[in-house]
């Protein structure tokens, strides 16, 4: 198990990301004044209200009130687990995450340089082979592969034999640790080695950077398994690679599309017939992360299957998948290719224009979506309708909102007979439960927020940490009889584990705490105490002073009118209080 990602790590990813760039790679902003405006991706909306500080590193809406910082962004937008979104943060930051327990932590921090030199350098010697294998040359060559294809997408050739990797590059203890860590050799029991791939044309695949993580290895003639791949090692995590991504990055400046097929072949194939954007998944079922990735390079996706029920499975699957990830503006369209035929026999027989034309008229989600729900129920009945109504919304529950979300409902309250409202109501999460409105409200850029002392107080400490260290919360804030002073003198001690805390590391520390909400609201709260920034400082210190005197106040007032007797000093101080 992962052990605890230790706090300053956070702190210190939290301050070196930017959330304008991490958000505005995914949701384009707009600047405005000291901020950063966009349509919220959290709720439909036609003028701005998501609003990205710089600054203090939050994005909030003042339509829904999303709110949260890098790595809450990413976990809402990307539907990314915690450690996930500290880990994809990581990654941009090229910093490795470490973790407090020790094996992990060594685990971790296992050095993945070996590993890569070995892949390269086996790709580089099955490169080599290929030129020399007159039998892998006539094969390519009869499946209509050009020079210039192989070497664009580096194809090689392991010989036949069980040790051609261990005798060129197992030479050390090293080397062949790194061989065996890659899945280049298989171990067995009786501590014998021999080569993974042997006798097969060998399709390297490549990481987002280029660099080799494992292989893809087809068999020439008859035989089995048709296909190889590389096992799951520390560098190569198939869920989350597709093959023929990078080269279709470099080879096209502008991609307005890509297909996802199922096969090397079918990638190699397409590209030698000039279609060069496609990119094959790894396995049958292209996972959610595939899907992300594949809409960050580009606004449309057509998923290529075969006709046949095996490949109308599989594009359900990629329909599932696709639905959580789906917002306004990306594409995505299913291919059925006529059964027995794939996009590389497709694509030989009937050239680039045909089937880029079968591109052009793909099903689109919707009517996938619906044909499919169709099939499965008899919808001249009820019974019918509202077994595809239950079965849509289930689907349609896991979407963004969006206009597209919008759409699907309207479509499906058509089929259905049902309205708009009564299936929204069922498919959207519950409301948030409105609170009481308090007492003193002002409102801020159409957000009622109740402002008292305590508040600003709150709300300059967080949005300014560097202030506890230059006029400390007092100790008496902790049992303090006030609303909200032991928050403050708490947020005072964390800031003191790490005076160079930013707001956004603050923040992070109160997560799925009671405090978070209350928190992400003072870290947006504008008033003019905390756009007084040149006196901030002094600001702070009259509220800390006066906050202490009120608590004392209120503290011998309850205390007075409960018909507790005062002490002689307290009746004293009392009166003196009420002076003040
Ligand atoms: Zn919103």
């Amino acid at each position: 198990m992962a052990g605890r990602i230790p706090q300053s790590f956070i702190d210190d990813l939290i301050s070196r990301s930017d959330i304008v760039e991490v958000i505005n790679a995914r949701v384009p902003l707009k600047r405005k004044g000291k901020e950063y405006t966009a349509c919220c991706p959290f709720h439909n909306e036609k003028t701005p209200s998501f609003t990205v500080s710089e600054n203090k590193q939050f994005y909030y809406c003042f339509g829904c009130h999303a709110k949260g910082n890098v790595i809450g962004f990413l976990m809402d937008y990307e539907h990314l687990s915690y450690i996930d979104a500290i880990e994809s943060l990581a990654a941009d930051q090229h910093m490795d995450v470490p973790h407090e327990d020790d094996a992990f932590a060594n685990k971790n921090k296992e050095d993945k340089q070996p590993y890569y030199d070995v892949l390269k350098q086996a790709s580089d010697l099955y490169q080599q082979q290929l030129k020399t294998s007159e039998r892998a040359i006539n094969y390519l060559k009869q499946r209509g592969l050009s020079g210039e294809i192989a070497k664009r997408f580096k194809i090689g050739y392991a010989p036949e034999g069980w040790d051609f990797l261990i005798r060129h590059l197992g030479k050390s203890p090293e080397k062949l640790k790194a061989l065996n860590k890659t899945g280049l050799i298989v171990s067995k029991d009786n501590n014998k080695t021999y080569d993974r791939f042997r006798d097969r044309i060998i399709f390297p695949i490549t990481d987002q950077r280029g660099r080799i993580i494992g292989f893809g290895g087809r068999i020439l003639d008859q035989g089995e398994p048709k296909y190889l791949n590389s096992p799951e090692n520390a560098v190569f995590h198939k869920g989350y690679e597709l093959y023929g991504l990078y080269e279709t990055k470099m080879a096209l400046r502008k991609i307005d599309r890509i297909i996802v097929v199922e096969g090397y072949m079918d990638v190699v194939a397409l590209a030698q017939n000039g279609i060069n954007y496609a990119v094959a998944s790894l396995g049958t079922a292209t996972t959610t992360e595939q899907i992300q990735k594949t809409f960050r390079t580009t606004h449309e996706i057509i998923f290529c299957y075969d006709g046949d029920n095996a490949g109308k499975k599989a594009a359900w699957r990629a329909l599932e998948n696709t639905l959580t990830v789906i917002r306004d503006g990306m594409v995505a369209k299913f291919l059925f290719l006529p059964e027995k035929e794939d996009p590389d026999t497709m694509v030989r027989k009937e050239g680039k224009a045909a089937f880029e034309e079968r591109v052009k008229n793909a099903t689109t989600l919707s009517d996938f979506l619906f044909n499919t729900l169709k099939s499965e129920s008899d919808t001249s009945t009820k019974e019918g309708k509202a077994q595809l109504a239950n079965k849509a919304n289930a689907l349609l529950q896991k979407m963004h909102n969006s206009l597209f979300k919008d759409l699907l409902i309207e479509e499906l309250s058509s089929l259905v007979g049902l309205s708009q409202q009564r299936l929204e109501s069922k498919i959207s999460a519950p409301v948030e439960h409105k609170r009481p409105a308090p007492k003193t409200v002002k409102p801020i850029r159409g957000q009622q927020v109740l402002i008292n002392k305590t508040r600003i107080a709150i709300a300059l400490l967080v949005q300014n940490p560097a202030l506890a260290s230059q006029h400390k919360v007092p100790e008496s804030f902790k049992t303090a009889f006030k609303k909200g002073l032991p928050l403050l003198h708490t947020l005072q001690q964390t800031i003191e584990s790490n005076t160079e805390m930013s707001s956004a590391a603050l923040l992070e520390r109160f997560r799925d705490t009671e405090y978070e909400n209350a928190l992400h609201a003072m870290s947006m709260l504008q008033t003019p105490e905390t756009e007084n920034t040149d006196n901030l400082l002094e600001e702070y210190k009259n509220i800390i002073d006066r906050l202490q005197i009120d608590d004392r106040d209120e503290y011998l007032t309850h205390k007075y009118e409960s018909g507790e007797k005062l002490t002689p000093e307290e009746e004293k101080e009392f009166m003196e209080l009420s002076t003040k």
